[in-house]
């Protein structure tokens, strides 16, 4: 069974890159017929933000990515909170001791420091803490095995550090990159359990994922690097054999391709990187600060995710347009690129476009009805806002837009387009519209064809064409030199008030 997991750290919102990678295990574990976790990577206290986890699921379920087993759904392998599976760790870091592959390290903060100061001071170009530099700390490698046991029972804090091999090359294969192969002489002896007893996030990480039996694990290209160092544990663990697949996505980059897209972009770029709105509080001044969100700036979450699923994958056909299911169908891991996304702020507005024009104009309608009731406009009919909706919708990104083009529905103009005016208005056309204002409540039929049908039937009685009245009609029913479909205009304000309105701009 595919069993593939989301493993956020708490540390403050997610951000549209954390989305996508929950949003591709999501499609894989759908695809396959598999289950989705959700766990939460709250190991590093310092780091933790109130709030951030409530957000995470808010988000999640926001999208539509639904948890089979979480912090909320329980299940098997429950808890899924780090931070309370605290006593899990400590029996995998002893094992790794005893078989030799890890070791107490009682080093203190001052003696980490000098050492990193003498490798910089001749010039090394990445302190570490190493095959080589290890000799000379402070460890149970180093010390005498009788000063070790004496540091323990005193209670010196101490680190379990995993004891890398010098010369040894390590190497997987990663189902975006193909095979990925590092030296260990280039990966430090990580800490794995810190001196408060708790797990660092790479032993934590892979002793969950074991235990969890997840079969892929996909995240993000800053994971990267430390995989080397997961092949390792798991291999020292004796779990080799069931080691999950990595799949590493591709970066997102900031629409200019200038770099990583990152948490502070987003309003400065002048979208969100944000789900949801996020009230949070400024690290340096303390001040409460609220970043904006895809959900609170009008977006819907279908067409947030169908961007989103194309920010690092594609069908290999035209098709753009991809519900969650046939999101789901089409995915697959193969079809994932290499190479960085980069964030293209007209592409979700496009996407938005498409999912809000698609939406039944009922629906359309009871997003108008409710802006136009806190504009305190009321007692619109539903049958009047669903043609207004069906009108307007061709020039929305936005439900907000609804409202707004719909607007010279309950506004007479109060003023006239200049520009239009000066051009094409003129005594004979404002004849002509006076002529046409005045056949308009008898008409019997207000479709749009048959007032356009009256329009040209008064036009040429006047000895003139359609075209010479047209945009001084428009100007004289909206005050805009641009709009929707004129004749839908003017079959939907009714012939009383259109005739109201012609006569109030050609006296
Ligand atoms: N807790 C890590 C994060 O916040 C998870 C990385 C992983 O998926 O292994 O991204």
């Amino acid at each position: 069974e595919v069993r593939v997991r989301f493993a956020p750290s708490p540390t403050g919102p997610l951000h549209i890159g954390g989305v996508r990678t929950a949003l591709y295990n999501y499609l894989l574990a759908r695809k396959l017929g598999g289950k989705m976790l959700l766990r939460i990577e709250d190991t590093d206290q310092n780091r933790f933000v109130p709030g951030a986890e409530q957000y995470i699921m808010d988000s999640l379920r926001w999208c539509g990515i639904e948890i089979d087993e979480g912090i909320e759904q329980g299940g098997p392998h429950a808890p899924y909170r780090q931070s309370e599976r605290k006593p899990m760790y400590r029996q995998y870091a002893d094992q790794l001791i005893n078989d030799g592959y890890a070791y107490y390290a009682f080093d203190t903060p001052e003696e980490l420091d000098a050492m990193r100061a003498r490798l910089t001071a001749a010039k090394v170009p990445n302190p570490q803490y190493n095959s080589i530099t290890r000799t000379q700390m402070r460890n149970s490698l180093t010390l005498p095995e009788t000063e070790v046991q004496q540091l323990l029972e005193s209670n010196t804090p101490y680190v379990i550090r995993l004891k890398v091999p010098r010369k040894e090359e390590v190497r997987f294969n990663d189902l975006i990159r193909g095979w990925v192969v590092v030296h260990s002489s280039s990966i430090d002896d990580k800490v794995l359990m810190k001196s408060d007893g708790m797990p660092t996030y790479h032993l934590a990480n892979i002793v969950d994922d074991h235990l969890m039996e997840i079969t892929h694990v996909i995240r993000g290209e800053e994971w990267l690097p430390s995989a080397p160092l997961h092949v390792l544990l798991y291999r020292y663990l004796g779990w080799e054999s069931t080691m999950p697949q990595f799949a590493h996505l591709p970066l997102l980059l900031k629409p200019d391709g200038t770099g990583k897209l990152s948490k502070r972009d987003g309003d400065k770029l002048g979208f969100p990187v944000f789900p949801l709105e996020f009230h949070g509080t400024d690290s340096e001044t303390g001040q409460p600060t609220v970043s904006s969100g895809y959900r609170e700036s009008g977006y819907l979450p279908d067409a947030f995710i169908n961007f989103l699923a194309f920010l690092g994958w594609n069908p290999g056909t035209q098709q753009e347009l991809f519900t969650m299911d046939e999101l789901i169908e089409a995915f697959s891991i193969e079809r994932v690129s290499k190479s960085p996304a980069r964030f293209d702020q007209n592409k979700v507005r496009w996407y938005n476009e498409q999912y809000l024009r698609a939406k039944p104009d009922g629906e359309l309608a009871q997003y108008l009805l409710e802006s136009l009731e806190k504009q305190g406009i009321s007692n619109v009919p539903a049958d009047k806002a669903e043609q207004i909706a069906a009108l307007v919708k061709e020039r929305a990104t936005f439900p907000a837009d609804l409202a707004r083009e719909a607007q010279l529905f309950f506004q007479r103009p109060t003023s006239y387009d200049e520009q239009v005016i000066s051009k094409k208005w003129n005594a004979q056309v404002a004849g002509t519209l006076a002529a046409f204002a005045q056949e308009l409540p008898a008409a019997a039929d207000t479709t749009p064809d048959a007032i356009k049908a009256l329009l040209t039937q008064v036009v040429e009685g006047q000895g003139m064409k359609l075209g010479q009245v047209l945009q001084a009609l428009r100007v004289a029913v909206t005050g805009a030199a641009a709009g929707p479909d004129l004749m839908a205009i003017m079959s939907i304000l009714g012939p009383e008030e259109t005739a109201e309105r012609i006569q109030a701009a050609v006296t």
